[in-house]
């Protein structure tokens, strides 16, 4: 590495260069938060500096008290951690007719689906989802989840949760919050509760949940009085259900992740019936809370059932084996193309846990019975000629530990493949996912094999409706007020502008939120967005840890990826403030050491000097000497490389 000539001022730099806006991000606020975060750490470090046995001694016991509080946690005793950095705001009190209406995720976001229904004497809860984490925004974080702080607050009030589908986004935040619930009774369909059984498993603390299961067609009287009536819905996972709660100031309707059954952009029957009978007699339909995934999409998705024909018609033609790779959350195409392999004589191979896993469910629930003798092993498929045999695999996004990829790249245990395989690759690309899916055709490639894909072949449908469909829901629905949910903002107001001006919506009706949390009331005259908002600061699940995460912690990570780490370990003679030794210096992931001995030999020369000018009174005081260790060597090192990385002084005193 070349190192800038120290006279080389940063002001030289030309202006709008990256080096130059980097530095000039650094202002006094900026440097005092590290300084202090720093000086957090430094307090830390201070207490395990004592000596170096020492120091080792207090790591290990530190590993293994974080150790044991994870198996406290495990066994029932998890509790939000962290501070809330939230302003305490006085929630306004709900008017007595009023209902209230707060999503705790999904209008920020796709996925991390969760909303309050709110009567002056019973809460509702619908949906307890997850989302994933990014690696840019939250690195190191397993999943985010809603802020449950509102609801734990009015935990009494709380009479059930309805949940619309078994997908994550939808269940997936249960194990970690259903406890801080009370265990509210579960309304469900019946493969969706199987979802969430499983899905808790892995949580042997949790209780055993009390389900109501219910059907499309059913109304379920809850709480003092609130009839909720259950309507199908079509997704991509059996059992997807919508809820119309039949408030006294009108219905309030939440259809979860819909698109439509369509022949030729004409719903069919069972839509229409779904849609169009919420409202009875006086019971008139008040607001709609509809799905915004795909509201940027224009006219129709594919029929699901198209997609199926052609698979299924794919399979019967070819003459080697094929591979399916698809979403094992569409299970409702997974059950559809089991059969129509069966149907043309051929026997199914499942690869990939969580493809197993959900046709498990599928089967032990009782919704999917595949014919006997269908499913076998891969071992078994290699005594059957070929063209009997079909794949199901998870890995289409180009995961690396996937059952596609590893046979791809010949790890795969028992699987090879050859010229004769067909693969179908019936998914989409998840944005994000380009580099590995390129990746993934590229080793399938190599194998000369056939492979068809979404871009030239109808072998994929979403299971979210494109804006026609939206809009054709929204018509059907016709309730007085509308809101866009389940989406980023930019698709909310995509999905309530085309509302507006395709449907003639009138604007004023339409309610777009501005963040999770936000609260709304709304009566059959009126609704009141509300400035104050409950709790909403994100909430994580990171390893064992469940709470606030500190913005400290992912800024660290987010520079610990970015510029690395700078470590400067220093022994100081407590009585003459003298070092004993050169000081050590540990860099990671910020420069090659190696490379930049001129650099270092500067360093070390400044922390001496850095040191001196420190421990120049006695007694020596040890957090005045780490916070300037830390300024002196941030400013150089940045001033040096342009590269800001983590600086933490280990200070010694003997
Ligand atoms: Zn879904």
């Amino acid at each position: 590495m070349t190192l800038l000539d120290k006279n080389v001022k940063v002001e030289e730099v030309p202006t709008g260069s990256p080096k130059k806006r980097r530095i000039k991000l650094k202002t006094t606020t900026d440097r005092k938060k590290t300084t202090r975060t720093q000086a957090r750490k430094n307090t830390q470090t201070e207490k395990t500096s004592r000596s170096l046995t020492n120091k080792n001694k207090k790591t290990q016991m530190k590993f293994s008290s974080s150790k044991r509080i994870s198996r406290i946690q495990r066994k029932g005793q998890t509790q939000l951690r962290g501070k809330p950095r939230e302003r305490k705001m006085k929630i306004p009190e709900l008017a007595p007719d009023d209902i209230r209406i707060i999503p705790l995720g999904g209008v920020e976001q796709i996925g991390q689906n969760m909303t309050i229904l709110e009567t002056k004497d019973d809460i509702f809860v619908i949906d307890i989802g997850i989302q994933f984490s990014s690696e840019e925004e939250t690195p190191g974080v397993d999943y985010i989840i809603p802020n449950t702080k509102y609801l734990v607050e009015r935990k009494d009030k709380i009479r059930g949760v309805f949940v619309t589908h078994g997908h994550l986004d939808h269940i997936g935040a249960f194990p970690y919050i259903i406890d801080q619930l009370g265990y509210p009774p579960v309304y469900t369909g019946l493969l969706t509760k199987w979802m969430i059984d499983k899905r808790n498993a892995e949580f042997p603390h949790l209780k055993k949940l009390n389900y109501h299961i219910v059907e499309a067609g059913q109304t379920v009287t809850v709480g003092n009085d609130m009839k909720v009536r259950v309507f199908p819905v079509t997704h991509s996972i059996p059992d997807s259900l919508g809820f119309s709660f039949e408030t006294k100031q009108g219905n309030i309707i939440f259809a979860g992740d819909t698109k439509l059954e369509h022949k030729n952009q004409v719903p069919v029957q069972r839509e229409v019936d779904a849609y169009t009978k919420l409202e009875h007699g006086d019971q008139k339909n008040l607001l709609f809370l509809s799905d915004s995934t795909n509201s940027e999409q224009p006219g129709w998705s594919k029929n699901e059932n198209d997609i199926v024909e052609n698979i299924i018609q794919l399979i019967g033609e070819a003459t080697g084996r094929v591979f399916l790779g698809t979403f094992a959350s569409q299970l409702t195409r997974v059950m559809a193309i089991m059969d129509g392999a069966h149907a043309h004589g051929k026997k199914i191979v499942i690869e990939g846990r969580s493809m197993k896993n959900n046709i498990d469910i599928a089967i032990q629930s009782g919704r999917y019975v595949p014919p006997k003798g269908l499913i076998i092993s891969s071992e078994e498929a290699n005594q059957l000629p070929p063209d009997k045999v079909v794949y199901l695999l998870t890995g289409s996004q180009g995961e690396e530990f996937a059952a596609l990829m590893r046979i791809s790249t010949k790890k795969h245990p028992k699987i090879r493949f050859n010229q004769r395989d067909t693969i179908i690759l019936s998914s989409s690309i998840i944005p994000g996912n380009n580099k590995a899916v390129r990746r993934l055709k590229d080793n399938l490639s190599r194998h000369g094999l056939r492979i068809v894909q979404y871009q030239t072949s109808d072998v994929h449908a979403s299971g979210h409706g494109n804006q026609d469909e939206l809009l054709w829901i929204q018509k059907a629905i016709g309730a007085k007020f509308f809101m866009p949910v389940h989406g980023h903002h930019s698709m909310l107001r995509a999905h309530a502008q085309a509302v507006e001006e395709r449907n003639g919506f009138p604007r004023e009706n339409i309610i777009i939120l501005p963040a999770n949390g936000a609260i709304v009331d709304v009566n059959k005259d009126r609704f009141i967005i509300h400035k104050e908002k409950a709790p909403n600061n994100l909430t994580v699940v990171d390893g064992f840890r469940i709470g606030d995460i500190q913005d400290a912690v992912i800024r660290d990570r987010k520079t610990l990826t970015q510029e690395g780490i700078f470590v400067i370990i220093v022994n100081i003679d407590v009585r003459t403030g003298k070092l004993r030794k050169s000081p050590d210096i540990i860099s990671r992931g910020f420069v090659y050491m190696k490379d930049s001995q001129e650099l270092i030999t500067e360093a070390r020369h400044l922390i001496k000097k850095s040191i001196a000018k420190s421990t120049e009174f006695k007694p020596i005081d040890f957090d005045l000497v780490k916070k300037n260790l830390t300024d002196d060597i941030a400013r150089f090192l940045v001033q040096n490389t342009g590269k800001r990385p983590i600086v933490i002084p280990v200070v010694l005193g003997v």
